[in-house]
């Protein structure tokens, strides 16, 4: 099954742009609110895999928003792809990837332009991202894709001088400049993937590409990292977890690139969907 945010109401997407309103097809047993949906997700799921659901209704990509637009907590994990960790002068970590938070008021539908901050050093970098469905705590790896509502691809753009200033660096900051949390376009359940633990993810600027991997070489896999969070603190429904980055950012480049007015940056996940950023200075 695919959702998305369409005019912030939550639809089921029913085919190739068309979807069909959750309230109005449960006849108000589901309100409209996409993020409220992840409290009640596995009676959502159980009642949309019975429900004879008509075709719905054509939509456009630029009226969608965040599959999850208010999330309590966003947890963003870095260098948990060795090429990445590598290109960015760290070692590869062993127990636990570095974790940091990206800002809610950073978060737009999969559409959007984007404000280059002035004079900073904005740089780009494709993530899957998972959004839970249930409240886990202290779960096992093995049983750890019980708890994902599904999944969304994402861009953590990150403006390079704001998030590495400073005696320590600042990397909540410098990742919640306006814009810089697309996510989109659809939340798409595992169930609906060949191989959700193995998915190309790649992104371009002007049609150059600039990043491309397969989800299978994260240092860290899905599970293991909802593992391994859900044993410092509970994560909770409709919470929103960026994985991580490939190789292939502007910061780890010679010379070093930045994106620049009037950039078009477009990045993918396999079976998931696109997002398309404009940049202005
Ligand atoms: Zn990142």
């Amino acid at each position: 099954m695919r959702t998305a945010n369409l005019s912030g109401r939550l639809v089921i997407v029913t085919g190739d742009e068309t979807a069909l309103d959750v309230e109005q097809a449960s006849a108000g047993r589901f309100g409209p609110d996409p993020q409220g949906v992840y409290e009640r997700w596995s009676e959502f799921r159980a009642w949309a895999a019975d429900a004879e659901l008509p075709a719905g209704r054509a939509f456009s990509a630029a009226d969608l928003g965040s599959p999850a637009p208010a999330p309590r907590q966003i947890l963003a994990v870095g260098l948990n792809y060795r090429a990445h960790a590598a290109e960015s002068g760290f070692e590869e970590p062993d127990t636990l990837p570095p974790v940091f938070t990206k800002y809610a008021s950073s978060i737009t539908g999969p559409v959007s332009e984007v404000r280059l901050p002035e004079g900073g050093h904005t740089d780009w970098e494709v993530e899957l991202v998972a959004v839970i469905g249930e409240r886990a705590h202290r779960v096992d790896e093995d049983d750890a894709w019980l708890y994902i509502a599904g999944l969304t691809a994402g861009q953590d753009i990150s403006e390079r001088i704001t998030q590495l200033q400073g005696p320590a660096p600042q990397f909540g900051l410098g990742k919640s400049y306006p814009g810089f949390t697309p996510m989109g376009p659809y939340l798409v359940t595992p169930d609906t993937l060949d191989d959700s633990d193995d998915l190309e993810l790649g992104c371009s600027i002007n049609g150059e590409e600039v990043q491309k991997a397969r989800t299978r070489e994260l240092i860290f896999s899905v599970p293991a990292l909802v593992s391994r969070l859900s044993h410092i603190l509970p994560l909770l429904p409709g919470d929103v977890l960026f994985t991580g980055t490939p190789a292939g950012v502007g910061l780890g480049r010679t010379p070093q690139r930045w994106l620049t007015d009037g950039d078009v940056l477009v990045s993918y996940v396999e079976g998931i969907g696109e997002l398309r950023q404009t940049f202005q200075a």
